[in-house]
């Protein structure tokens, strides 16, 4: 699995299984029901926080409580409630993790991916639309961390060293949105 190569390469190799056993966990407690787009983000958060280990689990976890919260009471998520969850979740990963763009994280996705989403919102676009421009948006953000160093997590310990490769978490990021960019076009 990708991920788990890419991790290997600047982390520790878990952050694929880590993202694996935390949504695996999360889709079955979803089969026990929720009612709305926020409670689906809220249990997921849940989930994320509890099962996850490594930095990950808590900035993900993170990302999708402020996600379901930046939604308010809405029940149609359309092109801008896409652009709120996205700017929620990426307020929360750096309420948590403190990185800012270039320094090699999973910021360098959602930053790219949440101007997306607003673009397409603005532009009048479907929340399909702004799903699927985030997901491209972030795949770029994550490629465009293969010359940086990184600064935050275990990957900084490597220093220079770190250099040459692309961020696993930049790189989950922009799986999830175009798995969500996915599953908004079939319901
Ligand atoms: P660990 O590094 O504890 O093994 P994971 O492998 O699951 O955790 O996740 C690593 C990913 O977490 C990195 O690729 C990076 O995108 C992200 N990350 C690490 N530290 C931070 C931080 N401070 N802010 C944002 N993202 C971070
Ligand atoms: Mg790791």
């Amino acid at each position: 699995m990708l991920l788990i190569e890419l991790d290997r390469q600047i982390g520790d190799g878990d952050h694929g299984a880590n993202m694996d056993k935390g949504f695996t966990a999360a889709v079955a407690k979803l089969e026990a029901g929720a009612e709305t787009v926020q409670d689906v983000l809220k249990v997921v958060a849940q989930t994320l926080m509890s099962t996850v280990g490594g930095a990950a689990g808590p900035l993900y976890g993170t990302a999708f409580l402020r996600a379901s919260k930046a939604l308010g009471d809405d029940t149609e998520v359309d092109a801008a409630g896409v652009a709120a969850l996205i700017g929620g979740a990426l307020e929360g990963i750096v309420a948590r993790g403190k990185a800012t763009t270039g320094e090699k994280t999973m910021v360098d996705a959602w930053t790219p991916a949440l101007a997306a989403a607003q673009a397409v919102a603005e532009a009048g676009g479907s929340a399909t639309e702004a799903l699927y421009a985030a997901s491209k948006a972030a795949l770029e953000g994550a490629e465009a961390t293969i010359p940086m160093q990184a600064t935050k997590g275990r990957a900084s310990y490597l220093g220079e060293r770190s250099i040459g490769h692309q961020d696993p978490g930049a790189t989950s990021t922009a799986y999830l949105l175009a798995a969500a960019a996915d599953a908004s076009g079939i319901a």
